[in-house]
This record gives structure tokens, sequence and C-alpha cells, in this order.
């Protein structure tokens, strides 16, 4: 047999491990501003256009790299970085691969200008698909400066396979905040399209946050520092009460490097609890300093997960430390023996005002009358009080949280069950006058329950309304015929740059749902025109959510960007659980409801309702 085992040309080589290193324009610009970090630089410049798929430039202030170095730097396994396998375990650098530049150049146009301090002329070489197209001297200041052009041009599969410019850019700003918040101590600057998204001077951590999530960022803050033997701990968490509904500022930097970990995730979220609201994210920005050795450092250059050797202990100091934090700040109860829980008020109530109790008299009563003549009087419901009281308690929890307004009650029955003060409304003992029509009622403060002529249906409140609402959006933005309501002071509501580029991406479906925009900034935005639908209270945190939704993937086109949008608007104008609501506002839910082109089925397609046919009751009772 002949041999048929041959190796690779470099070129060949260096597209696979492309493949591993470059999965989108925003690994680039992370493998050329390490470089830039590693190179010592003070002031490192990114310019993007058409997020990355066009140019991707990189300037920096660096050390520069001579005539030689800068051949080599093109080179498969070519770093200046470590010597030995043993440098692995004192590693200071972000890179000490030698794959990236290899890479890129194996997959895009490379053109690399640089030039040491000392040097009088620098280097320019010019690189196609991993062959040197030209070199030459160039006059250019101390540093170096790196432009990607049309990445992915020879394997047209990956370069169709990238997303939108919108989803594009959203990771190269993720990779160029993770960078940037992890080193201050650098001024950073990020350029798309000719407009400026980051002017960052250098500064210190909590300016850097500040300066990158807009300006009320600083006051949420509350400094986190610890100092043991196994760990540093330095840093921010934001303060409970501005917790997020996305998870979007989250940040572990471990040595410097943006690391990913559910797991002292976990610790954070644990050392906050009992003090979010639910749903509710947590912000954080914490700077772990740990010994190199005690970290598995081979890790994937693309990925961004880590091992510790002692993550038990890693655990329990961070949140340890993070509580203390809260306390010492004030945000958290100390500990404190002598404190009352019961005069600890849960979050729900923190918000309700004091409401005055109401004396009730039953005017119509009689001490005189039968018991029997009085049961009487009110009508049908007569019957579940009596019947109540003939088959005692065990029966009473299936009629807690029902509305029981038209129900006399005698006190026994009163006390053995718990009603939520709003339930005990001041006709308790006046049978109101819709009593007979009344076809609805709710059930636990989320269902509404309704007779049908064949028997009985039972509707989910939230998503009832989601539905209603979400096709009442979507032919709103289809059809453009949303209402406004004028605000009477606009509305000025901070977001990060992040944030902006998100909501100026969706403004225009949002101007037909009813919101009108007088002016989106790089930092805040003015709404002086909401839907009818939504009070101004409401607007941020449906925005916030919204944001949060779109966060993950912003839909290609613009069809399911509408209904993304739909739906998460719907999902955050609807009536929660737990509301209560009266009965005309439950009977214009089931009208509205059945009047949707698709009832059965709310926007993230789960039941609406379920129906129990008397057949079925039947059964049952067999
Ligand atoms: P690594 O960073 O893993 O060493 P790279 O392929 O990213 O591998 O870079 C190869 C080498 O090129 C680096 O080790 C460094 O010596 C040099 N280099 C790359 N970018 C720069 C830069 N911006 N300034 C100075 N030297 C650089
Ligand atoms: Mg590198």
């Amino acid at each position: 047999m002949t041999d048929i085992i041959q190796l690779l040309p470099d070129h060949v080589a260096n597209q696979i491990a492309a493949g591993e290193v470059v999965q989108r324009p925003a690994s680039v610009v992370k493998e050329l501003v390490e470089n830039a970090i590693d190179a010592g630089s003070g002031n490192i410049q990114v310019v993007i256009k058409d997020a990355g798929k066009t140019l991707i430039q990189v300037v920096d202030d660096g050390k520069g790299m001579s005539l030689t170095d800068a051949r080599m730097c093109f080179e498969r396994h070519a770093t200046s970085k470590i010597k030995a396998a043993e440098d692995l375990f004192s590693l200071q650098t972000k890179g000490f691969r030698g794959e990236a530049l290899a890479s890129i150049a194996a997959i895009a146009h490379v053109e690399l200008k640089t030039k040491p301090e000392d040097d009088e002329v620098g280097t320019q070489i010019k690189v196609e698909g991993s062959k040197v197209a030209n070199q030459d001297v160039c006059v250019c200041p101390k540093g170096t400066s790196v432009s990607v052009k049309n990445l992915f041009y020879n394997i047209p599969a990956r370069r169709n396979f990238l997303k939108s410019d919108a989803v594009e850019t959203r990771h190269i700003i993720d990779e160029f905040q993770r960078v940037a918040l992890a080193h201050p101590q650098i001024a950073f600057s990020l350029f798309h399209n000719g407009s400026e998204l980051f002017q960052l001077p250098e500064t210190n951590h909590r300016q850097r946050i500040t300066n990158i999530f807009g300006g009320k960022t600083n006051e949420k803050l509350v400094p986190v520092t610890e100092e043991t033997e196994i760990v540093e701990i330095s840093g921010f968490v934001g303060k409970p009460e501005f917790a997020k509904k996305s998870r979007g500022e989250q940040f572990f930097f471990v040595n410097n490097r943006f690391i990913k970990s559910p797991y002292l995730n976990h610790a954070v979220v644990a050392a906050f609890e009992g003090l979010l609201k639910d749903k509710s994210y947590p912000s954080y920005f914490l700077f772990l300093k740990v010994d190199p050795k005690s970290i598995d450092i081979n890790i994937h250059p693309t990925k961004t997960e880590i091992k510790f050797d002692d993550e038990h202990a890693l655990y329990a100091i961070l949140r340890s430390a993070i509580k203390h934090s809260l306390g010492q700040f004030n945000v958290a109860p100390v500990l404190d023996f002598d404190r009352d829980a019961n005069l600890d008020t849960p979050y729900d109530y923190k918000n309700r005002s004091a409401e005055v109790p109401q004396v009730e008299v039953d005017r119509n009563f009689n001490p005189f009358q039968e018991e029997n003549a009085r049961t009487h009087k009110t009508g049908s419901n007569s019957f579940s009080s009596n019947f109540k009281k003939e088959r005692g308690e065990s029966w009473e929890s299936l009629y807690a949280g029902l509305q029981t307004e038209d129900v006399p009650k005698p006190d026994s029955d009163f006390r053995e069950i718990e009603f939520e003060s709003e339930e005990v409304t001041g006709n308790l003992f006046q049978p109101s006058q819709d009593t007979e029509e009344k076809s609805t009622f709710q059930l636990h403060k989320k269902y509404i329950v309704s007779t049908l002529k064949s028997g009985i249906l039972v509707i989910d409140q939230h998503r009832a309304h989601t539905r209603i609402l979400y096709e009442e959006m979507l032919k709103n933005i289809t059809v453009s015929a949303a209402v406004s309501q004028q605000l009477l002071f606009p509305l000025n509501l901070q977001f990060n740059t992040h944030e902006i580029e998100i909501l100026k991406q969706l403004k225009d479906s949002l101007e037909q749902t009813g919101f009108v925009f007088s002016e989106v900034k790089s930092d805040s935005v003015e709404i002086v025109g909401i839907p009818t639908l939504i009070s101004e209270s409401e607007v941020e945190i449906l925005l916030e959510q919204l944001i949060a939704d779109f966060e993950n993937d912003v839909p290609d086109n613009g069809f399911s960007q509408t209904d993304l949008l739909a739906k998460s608007l719907a999902k955050g104008m609807a009536v929660k659980s737990g509301t209560l609501l009266n009965n005309t506002e439950q009977q214009h839910i089931v009208n509205r409801l059945f009047a949707c082109k698709e009832p059965g089925l709310s926007p993230s397609n789960r039941s609406v309702f379920v129906t129990l046919t008397v057949d079925e009751l039947d059964k049952k009772f067999m």
C-alpha cells in the first residue's frame, strides 16, 4: 500500500485552527485588544465597520514589534509570552498560545503597522490568507495598529453564518466592556461606523464601571473587599433595590480575566438572599486575585470557564464578603439577636399605604328575625354558607380566596378563614345587586371561573390577558393604529450604551404601540407619550424587561422582532396572578379573550383555560 498520510500545508492548518479561535468578529476584537494590553499600552482604540464584518482595527501605543517580530507574529505557535512549560504556571499575560494572529491572518486580510519606541521607522506588513502580500518600511507612531478586513472572506459558510449587524455589534460591545472593566488604568475607545460608542479615560474601577454603565451607576454600588490566604477580592455589588431584570451586569474577573462561573454566581446570589425581589438579578463587578498556580490556566482560548483548586472555600469567602458589605453599608439588616423578626415587612407590603379600617354595620339586621328567614333573603348564596356550616371545616379551605362579599357569615365561620384585607370589602353583609347575573368569579386571585352551558371554564387570568394584549399589540404594530397618551412631564430614563443600542433598534416598533420618544441620547431616552394601556410608573420596568428579552438574541428579521416585542410588552402589561379583579374586569377579560384569534394559547404556547364538562363532573360523582 502506498503511504497516504501527509502534513497539512500551513495555511490549511491555520484555517482549521482559526475555526476555534475566531468564531465571530467579537473574537477578533478580544484577541487584538488582549495583545495590545499585553504590549503594555496606555491607550487602546477600537474601530469597527459593519459590525466588524468589513473592518476591525485596533490601535495601541504599546511596545511595538521589531521587523523580525512583525514577520514572526503571524506564524503559528509564535509567541513572546512563554518560553518553557513552567512559564504556564506563572502567567501574567492574556495570551500565550501564539495562535491568534496566525488564525486571524488565515481567514481575513490583515494589515499590521508597528514601531518600537526607539526605532526611527516602523514596519508595515499585509497578509492575505496566511501569505505575506506586501512588506514595507513605514512612518508611524510608537505602538501597533492591526486592521482586519473582510473577515471569513475565504470561508463563505462561516461568513453566512454570522448574525445580523445588531447581534454581532452587541457581542463586540460585550467583549469590549469586559476587557475595559478589567483594565481601568488603560484608556479605551470604541467607534462603530464612524460614531463613538465608548470613550473611556484612564481611571479607577469604580469610575470605569460608571463610565460604561451610565452616570447613575455610581450611587448604586457597594464596595466589597476581602483579603485571605487563598483569594483577594475587590470590586462592587449593586444595591439590591437596583437589581435588574436581566443578568446583563454580572462580571467576575479572575486575575483580570473575565470568567463565567455559575458556581460563584450562586455564592453572590446567596449573599443577597432575602433582599431581592422575584426574578431580579443583582449587578456585580468582582475582581478576584488568586495564585496563578491555583487555577487551571490551560483553558481554551475562547472559553471563559475556569477551574479553581479550592472552589468551596472560594464560595464561602465570596458569600460572606458580600454579606458583610451589604450589612456594613446598611443595605441588609445586620445580624442582631434582639431584633424582632415579626417586625420585618415583606416586600409586597412595603409599598402599600395604610388603609383606614372601616366599620360596617348591617342595617338590615333584625335580632328578632328567625335565623332561617335571614338566610332565605340572601337567595342562592345561602346555600353555600349553610352548606359550609353543615359540612364542617375541611371544606372551607376550598373557599379561601373566593369573593365572598355576598355571603353573610356567622362570626365563627369568619374567624376560620384567612382573608386578605382587600377581600373583606365594605359590603360584606350587603348582597350586591348583580348577584343573579354574575357568571364569573375569581379563584385564588389567579383564575377566573365561569360557567358554560356544558360545564365550567377555568381561565388563567394572566395568560388570558397576555393573549389579549399580544393580539392587540400585533395589530397596532402592523396597522399603526395605537393611541398614545401624552405625558404631562417628559419621562427621562437612563440606560447604558448596550441597552440604548437595543432601544434604537426597537424604536420604530415601540412608537407603533403608542410610545413617543422625543430624544434618544447615548445614555438616556426621553419619552413624551406612552400606550394608553400602561401607566407611567410601569414604563421603566416594561422597557427593562423588553431589553432583557432582546438581550439574548435579537431576531434577524422584522417579523419575529415584532412578534417578540409584542410578546414581551404583553407579558409585562398583563394583570399578574395575585391581582384581585372585580366582576366587571373578570367579564371584560372573558369577553375579550374569546374575541381573540387564538384564545386557547398564550403567546408562549401555554394553555389559557381548561374546561370541565358536566359529563366529566358526573363521572367524578359515580
Ligand atoms: P499570543 O498573544 O498568544 O502570544 P498572538 O498570535 O496573539 O499570540 O501574538 C503573537 C505575538 O505577537 C505576541 O506574543 C506578541 O509578541 C506579538 N504581538 C501581537 N500583538 C502585539 C501588539 N499589539 N503589540 C506588540 N506585540 C504584539
Ligand atoms: Mg494574543
